[in-house]
């Protein structure tokens, strides 16, 4: 089959139909039509395989999770995905393969009324590239950057699910149905998102573990904090993230998360109740859950959003002023884990990196000194491996 041939077979006609796509697949580029009064929301993820699945998994799951990240992504800021387009690197024409990864994109599009619009189509190394793009009313995103100290900090759903899942698999050991489906079918919490659009002063999609992803809203808002407009309302015009001369500098921010109030799946507390892995819940990665900040007049309102939506709404912490609870301002993003005995705990990773920092090189050479001065690097190394990246 010709790569054009394939291109019609497959995806000239996936997902929703819209009115406002003036040409979908076939010509040089795709025309659409946004409204004048909302902003274009727009997010790549890249899926390598051996690197973010399993060459062998379900094609339908990836072609399912390719898309999903994406919409999570959207989710995260509010917004209502519209269009996506699919960059494919392939190692063969396998249409069985094709065709159900195009089944299991299409089903997740045509939920979400996402109609995809354009592509490419390559042969490589299996390789997976979705580009999706959203609407939302202008000055409405949810951004990273407005979290204030004393906002609680909730997660939707599960954590730890996928990263339980992934280890099992990986050890060749028997995986059940549910943490299964967390990872290999995560579901994009876009309903959430839109719900919490004028409610969360902060937001973010869990993809490289809570920790990681929690100190990403704390460093954007410690950014921000302190300059108007930081608050979920339209940017401040000029401002990208960055500091204005003369406004005042990062205001530094951390978090007490209460692991007693993590919310866990059955599978989770069983695997935690012989090894109490806290890394599992705060520090694996692919759980594609919400985390959001949330004024703490507002706490009512969670209990009917989660009813509404049906869908467990956890607080599990607070964001705390820099200079609150131990360590007094040592950093800017500092996350403090809350045992339910009163004492911390220190996590041994944070997240996935792909681009760690390179080990010291060479070694170096032992301290002969009687009393030698403590580790300078107190933070956390990445781990990437054995597993696969978010
Ligand atoms: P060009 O060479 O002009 O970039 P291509 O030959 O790559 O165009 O693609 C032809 C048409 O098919 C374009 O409209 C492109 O967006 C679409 N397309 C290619 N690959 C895919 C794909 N995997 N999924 C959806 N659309 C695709
Ligand atoms: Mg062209």
């Amino acid at each position: 089959m010709s790569e054009f041939a394939l291109i019609r077979t497959h995806f000239a006609r996936l997902g929703a139909e819209r009115g406002d796509v003036v040409l979908g697949v076939g010509d040089d580029c795709a025309l659409l039509r946004v409204p004048p009064d909302q902003e274009l929301a727009v997010s790549i993820d890249t899926l390598v395989a051996g690197v973010h699945f399993l060459a062998d998994v379900d094609p339908r799951a990836l072609g399912h999770k390719c898309l999903a990240v994406g919409l999570s992504d959207l989710a995260a800021m509010g917004a209502t995905p519209a269009w996506a387009t699919l960059a494919l690197t392939l190692p063969a024409e396998d249409p069985a393969w094709l065709g159900a990864f195009a089944a299991g994109f299409d089903a997740l599009a045509r939920a979400h009324g996402v109609a995809l619009v354009g592509g490419d189509t390559t042969r490589g190394p299996l390789s997976i590239a979705v580009q999706v793009h959203g609407l939302v009313p202008a000055g409405q995103a949810i951004r990273r950057s407005g979290a204030r100290p004393r906002d609680l900090v909730c997660v939707s759903g599960t954590l730890g699910d996928a990263g339980l899942a992934l280890r099992g698999l990986l050890a060749g050991e028997a995986v059940a149905d549910f943490p299964r489906a967390r990872l290999e079918r995560p579901t994009p919490r876009l309903a959430l998102g839109l719900a919490l659009r004028g409610l969360a002063t902060a937001m973010i999609d869990i993809s490289d573990g809570l920790l990681a992803d929690l100190g990403h809203i704390l460093e954007e808002s410690a950014v921000r904090a302190g300059t108007p407009g930081g608050y979920h309302g339209p940017a401040t015009p000029g401002i990208t993230g960055g500091l204005r001369a003369g406004a005042p500098g990062p205001q530094p921010l951390g978090a007490e998360i209460r692991l007693a109030d993590l919310p866990l799946s059955p599978s989770l507390r069983a695997h935690l109740a012989g090894t109490p892995d806290w890394a599992l819940p705060l520090a694996s990665g692919d759980d594609y859950e919400l985390c959001f900040t949330l004024p703490p007049d507002q706490v009512a309102s969670l209990a009917a959003l989660s009813e509404r939506l049906d869908c467990p709404l956890t607080p599990i912490g607070r964001i705390l002023a820099g200079t609150e609870g131990e360590g007094e301002g040592e950093t800017a993003t500092r996350v403090i884990c809350r045992c339910p005995d009163g004492s911390t705990w220190t996590p041994p990773r944070t997240g996935f990196n792909h681009f760690p920092d390179p080990a010291p090189d060479p070694a170096p050479a032992p301290d002969p000194s009687p009393n030698p001065s403590p580790s300078p690097s107190p933070e956390p190394k990445p781990e990437p491996g054995p597993g696969l990246a978010p």
